[in-house]
């Protein structure tokens, strides 16, 4: 991949973020003229029970503290699936699904249920994961009229059934990985497109931009992983200074999807593990 290109990857992971965010973000969009790839939270909006991370795991709270998690998210997120009901997602917002398409953006599957895939995946049995993917996909369809393409799973946390089941769900690429450069998943055959840029979550909102900007210094295809909530929220202008100063540095921007149907075939055949990343609470594949 030796061409100046960023791939937005654009995951919808909170009801706030699909009915706020995802509005302001194809303002950003359009006024820049750029198509991205949209990952749909397609369920259950169930953050609030990441609340009982802050128990289990003391670099979540961290993690909430340094990046000002509740002005990002909300006060509300923080309590769907505890003393609020969980609202649906993508599903609770047709007309919007309807804009995106029109605007000719790509949409992929990002999840059903994100927060109990991130706290439980590995308690959790084959037959839970098969049936997570069943509905997201099949709300996916009801949507879009179209099975996903891609599917970038919920914190980049994936294990050996899920890139095994994946190949039965019909894929015809992954992005579940924060890996430096796309491959061959050994398991399964499909190709993986990580995501090898840090988000704004990782390197903060102060300054964010220039941050990320100065990993920009080679002539090769990129993956931004930009999160609906935060870009079309909160982090809207450091997201514009991020497109503009890529723009200038000479990138093209563009979908995932894009990036996935001009890739080499002569990709690295390897398996994915597990890794902490800076910035980070959970260990992602790498
Ligand atoms: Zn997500």
């Amino acid at each position: 991949m030796k061409k100046k290109v960023i791939g937005l990857k654009i995951d919808v992971d909170t009801y706030r973020g699909m009915r706020d965010g995802v509005p302001r973000l194809l303002q950003t969009l359009k006024d820049f003229n750029i198509k991205g790839s949209f990952y749909l939270r397609i369920g259950p909006d169930a953050s609030g029970l990441a609340m009982w991370q802050i128990v289990r795991n003391p670099r979540f709270l961290q993690k909430m503290l340094t990046s000002n998690a509740v002005g990002m998210y909300g006060i509300k997120t923080a309590l769907y699936g505890t003393l609020l009901a969980s609202p649906l997602i993508a599903l609770s917002f047709p007309q919007l699904i309807e804009e995106m398409l029109s605007d000719g953006h790509d949409l992929q599957f990002h999840a059903w249920d994100h927060r109990r895939w991130q706290d439980s995946l590995a308690s959790r049995s084959e037959k839970w994961i098969a049936e997570w993917f069943s509905k997201g996909i099949e709300g996916f369809e009801s949507l879009t009229g179209k099975k996903p393409r891609a599917f970038g799973a919920p914190g980049w946390m994936i294990d050996e059934r899920v890139v095994k089941l994946a190949s039965t769900f019909g894929f015809s690429y992954l992005s579940c990985t924060r890996a430096q450069e796309p491959f061959i998943h050994l398991s399964n055959g499909l190709v993986e497109i990580p995501s090898d840029l840090p988000c704004f979550e990782e390197v903060g909102l102060k300054d964010g931009a220039h941050k990320i900007l100065r990993l920009l210094n080679d002539e090769r295809t990129h993956i931004f992983p930009v999160h609906a909530e935060v870009e079309g929220g909160v982090g809207e202008e450091e997201f514009r200074k991020f497109l503009q100063g890529a723009l200038q540095k000479g990138f093209a921007i563009t979908t995932v999807d894009e990036i996935f149907s001009t890739l080499g075939k002569s990709l690295p055949l390897r398996d994915f593990r597990m890794e902490l990343l800076a910035g980070r609470a959970f260990p992602c594949a790498v």
